[in-house]
């Protein structure tokens, strides 16, 4: 009706204009970019009873939307739960499950999983796993668990508990949580419909925080850092075979000294020299190790690696025999570390291939960050991919392409052609 009030030659004009905005929506209407799940998230947790904000937990609610209409909007659908898929149990990932669950498989436990809103209901692996088939191509599937941050945001009985009993949300979840596991035995077990011919586990390793946000407290302090993260949950006090009180003691005591006396206190000397405390981490790890073991063994025709994205520095408390080094060298292989410090500081002999042929590590590989600030310059990624391959690093693992600019592809092939050429 507004219509008829105008001129002819507009009204056809405007009709043309909105036809073509109708079919340039429809094009796209598989495709969600992902910010707009920001606004998503947000809309779900005000209808979950949460209130705008973005994180749980103790964070400050902060406005990290700008279309404050579209997320009213967008509360309306999440509360009238359109989606099926969501029932009691399952939570919500933005970028978890990659395929279908199938829910069968999570009955025996507590937390059931559901594929990641990006996804939906497609079965993205299993055309993958069709298209490698037809190629004989091998199918190894990454998985990284701890790192869902909606996974202890939505059930916070897997986070870790620092000494003082606080929540630990930054950790991600504890590996020695029955439930956590539970979830990853079932996560394998269901994958395996895809054929996979191996797994790759990420930081699947007690006291290991995933956040490496800088805004934590005492980041400036790695070593403070690693004491604030040792967890004292109630399957972690379980699996200690010393008074694990007497363990979070003592732990207040040194990260008390080290705040208040800061390096007059001999932290490292006096770490080492707690027994207490470094049982209680150690016979933790044991445990962590003996399960992954155990579930690889289960797996037994399958090809095993672990990844981390840190590993501890052999200057600190936790000393190489522990962590890595403890890894079955035999079924761990290759273990891969992400370099997540500038490329120039990096001395890829010294702190690499040296240690890890002192640790009998196995083959090494080197998991390379592509997004920015990384590849700033060229060059830097140049000399690290050529001194990798001169220094026989193998294999080398390009991370986060999918999400890298353009213009970080482009830089990658220069790097690939030129250690190519020697
Ligand atoms: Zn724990």
């Amino acid at each position: 009706m507004l219509l008829l009030g105008i001129h002819r030659d507009a009204r056809a004009c405007l009709l043309i204009v909105t036809a073509l905005y109708l079919c340039h929506s429809w094009y796209f209407r598989h495709y969600i970019n992902d910010d707009a799940y920001i606004s998503f998230r947000y809309a779900k947790n005000l209808v979950d009873g949460h209130g705008l904000r973005f994180n749980l937990g103790d964070h400050v609610p902060v406005e990290g939307y700008s279309n404050f209409l579209w997320v009213l909007i967008a509360a309306v659908f999440e509360g009238l739960r359109l989606d099926p898929a969501r029932a009691p149990h399952t939570f919500v990932t933005e970028g978890g499950w990659h395929f279908p669950p199938d829910l069968g498989s999570y009955q025996s436990g507590s937390v059931r999983p559901r594929a990641a809103r990006w996804a939906g209901k497609q079965d993205l692996l299993g055309k993958l796993r069709d298209h490698v088939g037809r190629r004989d191509v091998k199918l190894v599937f990454r998985v990284d668990l701890r790192a869902l941050t909606s996974l202890p945001e939505h059930e916070p009985h897997l986070r870790p508990r620092n000494a003082w009993g606080d929540d630990n949300p930054a950790a991600g979840i504890c590996p020695l949580n029955a439930d956590a596991r539970e979830l990853l035995r079932d996560t394998l077990a269901d994958l395996l419909r895809y054929e996979p011919a191996g797994f790759q586990l990420v930081d699947w390793m007690v006291d290991l925080a995933v956040s490496r946000d800088p805004g934590r407290q005492f980041s400036w302090n790695p070593l403070l850092r690693q004491l604030l993260d040792i967890c004292f949950c109630p399957a972690c006090r379980q699996a200690a075979d010393v008074d694990p009180d007497r363990a979070a003691r003592s732990l207040r005591v040194h990260a008390e000294r080290m705040i208040t006396a800061g390096d007059e206190y001999d932290a490292i000397g006096q770490l080492n020299a707690d027994e207490t405390l470094r049982a209680y981490v150690e016979a933790r790890r044991r445990d962590a190790l003996a399960w992954l073991e155990r579930l690889a063994a289960s797996h037994e025709q399958r090809a095993w690696s672990m990844l981390m994205d840190r590993w501890f520095d052999a200057d600190h408390w936790i000393e190489p025999e522990t962590a890595f080094a403890n890894l079955p060298d035999d079924l761990f292989r290759p273990v891969f570390r992400l370099l997540s410090s500038p490329l120039g500081d990096i001395d890829l002999q010294r702190d690499f291939v040296q240690p890890a042929s002192e640790r009998q590590l196995g083959s090494f590989g080197l998991l390379l960050p592509t997004w920015y600030p990384f590849v700033r310059q060229a060059g830097e990624l140049v000399r690290t991919v050529s001194a990798a391959t001169q220094a026989g690093i193998a294999p080398l693992d390009f991370a986060g392409l999918e999400e890298a600019p353009g213009e970080a592809i482009d830089r990658l092939r220069q790097a690939v052609r030129f250690a190519r050429r020697g």
